[in-house]
């Protein structure tokens, strides 16, 4: 992969996203077309927002969400974890933060995807905080508030903890959107099997909707649905064919099992 950090357009589309479509919809009027058409925002005067929080369980697509919406803007996209920028000397973890919005201006167009946000600005005065966390949340609250002047950068966050992050980062003009990515239906999960098997060689006698409504993929995230196929292919792989077939399928589903149990899929 990419190394962390650096900014480049990512090769993801729209079309390697299966189902979530209210969600490309909700992205495209609130990113993708700020950035393509600043004009048609500016003459109504409407402060753009900094950008907008996707939450849900982890493997769902939050990621390639914000890669694609990078690419359909043809904007430089930077990644980065919420630990990582955690830095126990004084100073510099506020110091990362300003760097990367430096960086993404830099670069702009840009989208700075902030994956972990919760590690990064967990509630003030709770539990996990300490004086490191604190400052990182008035740093980054500062950056977004800052945003008259940043134009083509907009912020795209993710985690599965919606319910701890400080809630001063979704108020007015900043985050200013939750975004649910939620698990995918059985027939959400059609469309996700289809946009994974794009570049798959298939036999005649695969059924997706058969795979979906299986009763082995209850509960599957696209993550698993993405190591379902993996699995199917190294099979026709090592059995010396050249194409994947219903029977490779049904091998991998006794092998993929959900990585969200039953009673964490609730909490979500
Ligand atoms: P996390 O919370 O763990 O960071 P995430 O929600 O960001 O997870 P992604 O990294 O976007 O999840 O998805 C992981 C992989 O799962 C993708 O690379 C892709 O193979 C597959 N996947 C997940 N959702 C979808 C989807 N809607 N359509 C197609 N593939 C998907």
């Amino acid at each position: 992969g990419k190394r962390e950090g650096f900014a480049t357009i990512p090769q993801v589309t729209w079309d390697d996203i299966g189902a979530l479509d209210e969600m490309k919809k909700e992205l495209t009027n609130n990113i993708i077309l700020p950035i393509l058409e600043p004009g048609r925002f500016e003459a109504f005067n409407i402060a753009s927002p900094a950008g907008v929080l996707l939450y849900g369980p982890p493997g769902c697509g939050k990621t390639l969400l914000a890669k694609a919406v990078a690419n359909a803007s043809k904007a430089n996209f930077i990644s980065v974890k919420g630990p990582e920028l955690l830095n126990k000397y004084v100073g510099e973890s506020e110091k990362s933060v300003r760097q990367v919005f430096s960086r993404a201006k830099a670069s702009a167009p840009c989208i700075i995807f902030f994956d972990e946000l919760d590690a990064l600005v967990p509630k003030r005065g709770g539990d996990s905080t300490n004086q490191v966390t604190e400052r990182v949340v008035n740093s980054l609250l500062a950056e977004l508030d800052g945003f008259e002047g940043r134009k083509q950068v907009y912020v795209i966050a993710a985690t599965n903890r919606p319910d701890i992050i400080d809630p001063a980062i979704l108020r007015g003009g900043r985050l200013d959107k939750l975004l649910y990515v939620p698990l995918p239906t059985n027939d959400e999960k059609v469309s996700i099997l289809e946009a994974l098997i794009r570049k798959t060689p298939l036999e005649q006698d695969v059924n997706l909707k058969q795979i979906a409504h299986d009763k082995r993929t209850d509960g599957f995230s696209g993550a698993d649905l993405g190591s379902l196929v993996k699995e199917s292919a190294l099979n026709a792989i090592l059995t010396g064919k050249k194409t994947v077939c219903m029977g490779d399928f049904n091998h991998a589903m006794n092998k993929v099992f959900p990585s969200l149990s039953q009673k964490d899929r609730k909490s979500y």
